[in-house]
């Protein structure tokens, strides 16, 4: 329900594009194929998942002539919902962590502005609604404003957070937030990275280093590489994507802004083209309005 209504802008203008695309038409033709593949782009789907879907639906119409234009909705979410599947399970409802790894070390990653301390509060949030026990670590060292901001999310879900002065080491703070955390017999610790775009060197050796140290204290760790991306920023987002997966291995996705677009297809395109789950939606500024990535949940809604 909340997620119906926090991607009504998607939702909406996708729908109605679409049944602007076949007005007047009853069966898909070339024509119809064109007005799609314009839609998709103009959702943010990305030019290579939007010739995947077109493809796909080419192969359909091959085999059926007069496949018709009402059955396209249909099809389109089963190609979607199958594109989605690839990377994503897709059944989860619920915020989780393996009861295996304890504690589960989550690093988030992203660039300033995203809405990444915001997704890491409401994160701290859901977990301990559930009854885990959460640190957060504010390794992101550069701004003051960061580890302040991150400091009022700990202070407002009322979770304790490790912190330094600005400019230490983030690798120092990662440590010792892992240190307290396995002291305090945390089940999750978030860790905060650094939001700068700098170049992809400098990217990659600091995440590195991070890892490296966290590795001192809790082996396997980070059991979880969150990259958070603002959904609202299409290419932008694409962008980021490619940037920080060439600096470290990224193992999943949080998409926010998803409430203030029109462009929601963004979640379809970085999840095919960097085969990486989408395992969390931004839906508001509020703190319970992020959502656990459900592929179907989020094709019905656009398709509803
Ligand atoms: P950071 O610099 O990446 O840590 O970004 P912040 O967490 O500070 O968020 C930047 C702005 O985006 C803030 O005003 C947040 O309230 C807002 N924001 C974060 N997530 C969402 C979301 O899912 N939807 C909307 N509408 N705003 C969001």
């Amino acid at each position: 329900e909340t997620l119906d209504k926090g991607l009504e802008k998607s939702k909406s203008s996708f729908l109605g594009k679409l049944s602007k695309a076949v007005a007047g038409k009853s069966k898909v033709d070339d024509e119809v194929l064109d007005n799609l593949e314009e839609i998709l782009v103009s959702s943010d789907v990305g030019v290579n998942t939007t010739l995947r879907i077109i493809e796909r639906i080419e192969a359909r119409v091959a085999k059926d002539k007069y496949l018709g234009t009402d059955e396209l909705n249909k099809i389109l979410r089963e190609e979607i919902a199958g594109l989605l599947s690839e990377t994503n399970s897709g059944e989860e409802t619920e915020f989780s962590v393996p009861i295996n790894k304890k504690p589960y070390v989550l690093m988030v990653v992203g660039v300033n502005g995203v809405g990444k301390t915001t997704t890491i509060g409401k994160l701290a949030y859901q977990f301990k609604k559930k009854g885990l026990k959460v640190v957060l670590g504010a390794a992101d060292t550069f701004r003051a404003a960061a580890i302040d901001q991150l400091q009022v999310w700990a202070d407002r879900v009322e979770v304790p957070m490790v912190r330094q002065d600005m400019g230490s080491d983030p690798a120092s703070v990662a440590f010792d937030a892992l240190q307290s955390g396995v002291n305090q017999n945390a089940d999750v610790i978030i860790i905060d990275t650094a939001g700068r775009l700098h170049n992809k060197v400098n990217l990659m050796n600091e995440l590195t280093k991070v890892k490296r140290v966290m590795q001192k204290v809790v082996g396997d760790a980070p059991h979880d590489v969150l990259l958070v991306l603002d959904g609202s920023t299409g290419q932008n987002a694409f962008e980021q994507a490619k940037q920080f997966t060439a600096a470290t291995e990224v193992t999943s996705l949080a998409v926010t802004k998803l409430d203030g677009t029109a462009k929601g297809g963004v979640v379809i395109g970085i999840s095919d083209q960097f085969k990486i789950p989408v395992k969390y939606i931004g839906v508001g500024e509020g703190i319970e309005d992020l959502q656990v990535f459900n592929k179907y949940e989020f094709v019905d809604s656009f398709f509803k």
